[in-house]
Order: C-alpha cells, then structure tokens, then sequence
C-alpha cells in the first residue's frame, strides 16, 4: 500500500487529471452487506482497480477547481502515523494535544495575532461557523444576556431583544448563510453589502447598511471580511474594516480560508494586511497550506471568550489533579467536537520538514503563475479576462466574436467538460456578472510552467474546435 502510493505520487504528470468511472465499476459500489469476510488483499485490490483511478483529480499538478489542495506525502504519511498512534484530541494529559497547542500558537504566530486562543478543525466551513459561533456569545453577552441559557429565543420571562445582525459581501462564501441559520441568526441576519469594481466590500455601502439597519430596529454585532474571495480572489480592506469595527464596537471576522495563507508569503502579505487586527481568523490548512484534507484552524483573539463560548463540565470527563486526565479536556472545552483525531501531527510534521518559508515560496509562485496566466488570457486575441486577478485566482473564458452571451456561456461550458472528461485538467467553473467563466484557483505546489502553458493551449484549442463544429453545422 505504501509503495503504491508513494509510486503514485511520483507518476502523477503521466495519468488523466481526471476520469470518468466505468459503469461497470460503478455495480461495486451496489453490493450487499459483506457478512463474510474476503480477506485484505482481496479487498485492496478491489481499492486499486475501483477506486484509486477514479479520484476527482485533485493530486494532480493540473488540476485548478474549484479551492482544493493537492496533499504531501510526508503529510500522508503523517497520517498514518496518526491513524496507527490513534490518540484522543478532546484533551487529556499525554502529547499529542500539546503538538496541537503548538501548532495553533505557531499558526497565530505566523497571522500577527501571538497568543490567540483556536483549535485545528475539519475545514473553513468549520472554523468559520465557530468564530461566528464566538461572536454571537460575546455579543449577547455584553447585551447582557446569555446566548448558552437562552440561545436566541424569545422566552415569556426575558427582555426582548433586537435581532443580531451581521456583514459581509455579496462575494462572501457560502459557509455564511448556512451558519446564520445553523447558529439560529436566520439568513436574514445575514447582510451582504455591495462590492466594487474589485469585487471588495463597499464599505460606504455598509456604513450605510450599518445606519439604516440600526434606525430599523435591527442589532448589527459583527462584520466580517474576507482574504481571498472565492470567486475571484479579491481581498476586503481589511484594515479600513478592522477600524470600522473599532469605531461601531463590532466583532471583526476574516475569512481567509485560503488568502490568510499568503501572509506566509512576503511578497504578496501586503494584498492581508489588517488580518493581524482581526477578533478571529478562520483558514484552511487544506487548500493553501498542502495539508491532506481535513484540516482547517480557527483563531480567537481573545482565548477566554473562546473558552466560555465552549467550556463544559461533565462529571465523566473531570478533571484529575494528577494521571490521565490532569489538564482536562482541553479541546473539547474551547470547540464543538469532543472525540477529535490527531490532525495537528500532520501539520506539525511538515511545517518542520519543510519550513514555513518554503510554504511561502510555493504560494510565490502559484501567485505568480497565475498572474502570467492572466496577463497570456489578456494578451490572447481568443481570450478573455473576466475578473481582475489578484491572487490566485483567474476568471477566463473562450471568445467567439460571432457568439452572443448566451452562446459564449454555452460554448465555454462545453469547453469545460472536454477539457475535464479529455483529461487534459481540471479548472471549475462561476459566474462573472451573468458570463460563465473558467476559473482557475491555483492553490498546486505541483504545477509546473510548462502545465500552466499546456493548460492556456488546450483552452484555446477546444474553442477554436468547438467554433469550427459548429461552422461545419450550419454549412
Ligand atoms: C473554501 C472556502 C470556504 C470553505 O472552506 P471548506 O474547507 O471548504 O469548508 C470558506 N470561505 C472561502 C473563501 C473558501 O474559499
């Protein structure tokens, strides 16, 4: 099994970025119950031939869609190790958990904010949904009141309140509505402000949101931004945010799910600034930071209120003056999951190996090569940029000048799927304003220059394909 993957993470530029499963495959997976057993090997070759070819592609080095990390072997490894030692991250006097502590110290470290309290979790989904989980805790509390007793209900025996409010941009990413309604705010506490032509929070729009808001008996109480949109790769002021928060006493949330990332990179940490002031952080260690996924951190400035936001007592889980459970369920008492794996292992190991600094020379150059991706997409008389490219992010598509919007939205897509199913690589796909866009969000320390030529070629290619096809249909 070792050899297998190791050789497969060595022989990866040679396969298919991505392949469709063979419905005869497919029955596999519709077998019954196994009440008898086939053995191991029996059963790793059923892994070989059925599943192990048909991933969506993400190791490889062109594989672009939508946010996905690639993984290290090292880390892989790393993970067995983990799986093998299989200790219990709620906590517990042993440790793995002081690696965990070590990692998110270091982590804070490495965001400007030394310090803050967190935890590893599954993804930015996660560590978005906690941080705005703390916000809401803290909120209610200087309110006076006690979201952990209470939770937002209306209760005969308690004041009425206004409803919570919170901000973001209409490019903010879709972990927000499912919070709002997961942490009981509703969708419509949710406040999109409007962006500017650099898909950034308007943020004399939101001011204005914010005024109109509180003069409609609502109760704004955090505005968060976001490092890196998902769309297009724009960054928030930040800064100007972090102050806005200041002056209005609101909770300043940044996602960063992969942007935070590029304040490991020295070049490029300008496009972050201001992340350092934010109350929390949520980012993803398995988009950026080449983690096998889950691994995701979450950061609270202020530990303790992380800790009351979360903080439990159950008398089979006390704490020991000495043993086992001296120190208690660390953890488990400053986030939501109480039996965790030991996900830290993984980053604790190649942040070592490797250094920070290499980290940051990989998001150098995916950030480079992405904007000379960009500036062939401008220079290229087929081409065209949808979407300013920032980051690492480039928003493209096929042009036709015969083809209407309509039409190019149906040729781009057509495009899409050959590039994908021909196995040549895999960009995703957004809207820009109505326009269906390719969209490369470069987060792969394997991609070569050559592949980011390859990839510019066969756009080009399939277009200029699908235009002769559809000549050929109309003569
Ligand atoms: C990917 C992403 C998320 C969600 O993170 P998951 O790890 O997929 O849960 C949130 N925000 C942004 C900006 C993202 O790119």
């Amino acid at each position: 099994m070792l050899d297998d993957m190791l050789d497969l993470q060595s022989s990866l530029a040679h396969r298919p970025t991505w392949q469709e499963i063979p419905a005869v495959k497919r029955a596999l997976f519709d077998e019954p119950v196994p009440m008898e057993g086939i053995g191991p090997d029996a059963v790793y070759a059923r892994f070989r031939s059925h599943i192990l070819p048909y991933g969506n592609g993400n190791w490889h080095p062109r594989f672009f869609g939508w946010v996905q990390g690639q993984g290290t072997p090292l880390a892989m490894l790393a993970e067995m190790l983990a799986a093998g030692m299989n200790p219990h991250l709620a906590g517990f006097n042993q440790a793995p958990p002081l690696v965990e502590r070590q990692v998110v110290g270091w982590l804070a470290t490495l965001m400007g904010i030394p310090g803050a309290g967190g935890l590893l979790v599954t993804g930015g989904t996660a560590a978005n949904t906690h941080a705005l989980g703390v916000a809401r805790f803290a909120a209610v509390r200087s309110r006076g009141g006690n979201v952990r007793d209470n939770g937002l209900q209306h209760w005969p025996d308690g004041p009425t309140t206004k409803p919570l409010v919170f901000y973001g941009s209409v490019e903010t990413h879709g972990w927000a509505r499912k919070a709002a309604e997961w942490l009981g705010l509703g969708d419509r506490a949710f406040r999109r402000a409007p962006v500017n032509a650099d898909y950034q929070m308007d943020l004399a729009a939101l001011r204005r949101m914010l005024e109109h808001d509180r003069a409609h008996g609502l109760d704004p109480f955090c505005v968060m931004g976001t490092a890196g949109t998902v769309n297009t790769g724009a960054t928030d002021d930040l800064r100007a945010i972090a102050e806005l928060c200041r002056d209005e006493s609101l909770w300043f949330h940044v996602d960063g799910a992969f942007g935070a990332l590029a304040a490991l990179a020295p070049s490029v940490r300008a496009q972050v600034a201001g992340l350092e002031q934010a109350d929390s952080i949520a980012f993803d260690l398995h988009k950026w930071g080449a983690m096998p996924f889950e691994c995701a951190c979450v950061l609270v400035r202020d530990e303790t209120v992380n800790h009351e936001t979360f903080r439990a007592t159950a008398t089979y889980l006390a704490e020991t003056r000495r043993g086992v459970s001296a120190g208690g369920v660390y953890f488990a008492d400053r986030g939501l999951d109480l039996t965790r794996g030991f996900k830290a292992l993984k980053v604790w190991m190649q942040l070592q190996a490797d250094g920070v600094a290499k980290l940051g020379r990989i998001i150098e150059q995916n950030v480079r090569q992405a904007h000379q991706f960009a500036e062939a997409v401008t220079a290229h008389p087929s081409l065209e940029l949808l979407a300013p490219a920032p980051l690492n992010i480039v928003c493209f598509r096929y042009h036709a000048p015969a083809l209407d919007e309509a039409g190019l939205n149906v040729l781009n897509e057509e495009l899409l799927l050959r590039l994908q199913e021909r196995g040549i690589a895999v960009p995703s796909s957004t809207r820009i304003g109505g326009r269906l866009a390719l969209r490369l969000a470069h987060v792969n320390h394997r991609t070569t220059d050559e592949d980011m030529a390859l990839v510019l070629s066969a756009v080009v290619e399939i277009g200029d394909e699908l235009v002769a096809e559809q000549r050929d249909a109309r003569s």
